[in-house]
């Protein structure tokens, strides 16, 4: 690829994150209103389930109503499906997903919070290392400066007793790591 070629397609993009920013929020929206929409037509068909119930309450044969709330019953489970597809694409848009205990968390959480489910993200690519040999014998190994832990806020933050992350909030599993959190 030529160096204008990829030049020209960096300015692009980069023009495009700021409208895409705007678009995603567009097309949540719609997503919200055709869920709302599917909700109300799962409400009608449970009215209708609801009728030829009663219909057949009247005629003293519960199972008449049999053949009109099967097919209803399907409609119903196969929106509730177009259903979840539509907030599966809003949380992609948001760059969230659901854990398995119904949790949303943000894309990159390797362990849910709340459950402690840990969630399969494919390992970066390993930055090759030096081999040994390339390091010159004489070269210092320099230990990095610790500074004063900072006068503590008098906010409590709590740190995972296993990978020393950052807790915020009530939880109870390091998103980090997955260890419980204590307390
Ligand atoms: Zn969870
Ligand atoms: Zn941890």
């Amino acid at each position: 690829m030529s160096f204008l070629k990829k030049f020209t397609e960096t300015v692009s993009k980069g023009v495009s994150t700021a409208t895409e920013k705007a678009q995603q929020t567009v097309e949540i929206t719609k997503l919200h209103s055709q869920i709302s929409g599917k909700r109300k037509e799962i409400d009608k068909r449970f009215a209708r389930i609801g009728e030829a119930v009663y219909q057949a309450y009247l005629e003293k044969d519960l199972r008449k109503a049999e053949s009109q709330a099967i097919p209803e019953c399907e409609a119903i489970s196969g929106i509730r499906q177009d259903i979840e597809a539509l907030e599966d694409r809003i949380r992609e848009l948001r760059n969230e997903k659901e854990c398995v205990c119904g949790n949303t968390v943000s894309f990159d959480t390797k362990f849910c919070p709340t459950c402690g489910h840990k969630f399969d993200i494919p390992e970066p690519k390993p930055v090759a290392a030096v081999p040994v040999s390339e390091i010159p014998e004489d070269s210092e190994i320099v230990e990095a400066i610790v500074e004063d832990p900072v006068p503590a806020a008098k906010t409590t933050v709590a740190y995972c007793g296993n990978c020393g992350e950052e807790l915020k909030g009530e939880l109870r599993f390091c998103p980090n790591c997955g260890h419980p959190a204590a307390g």
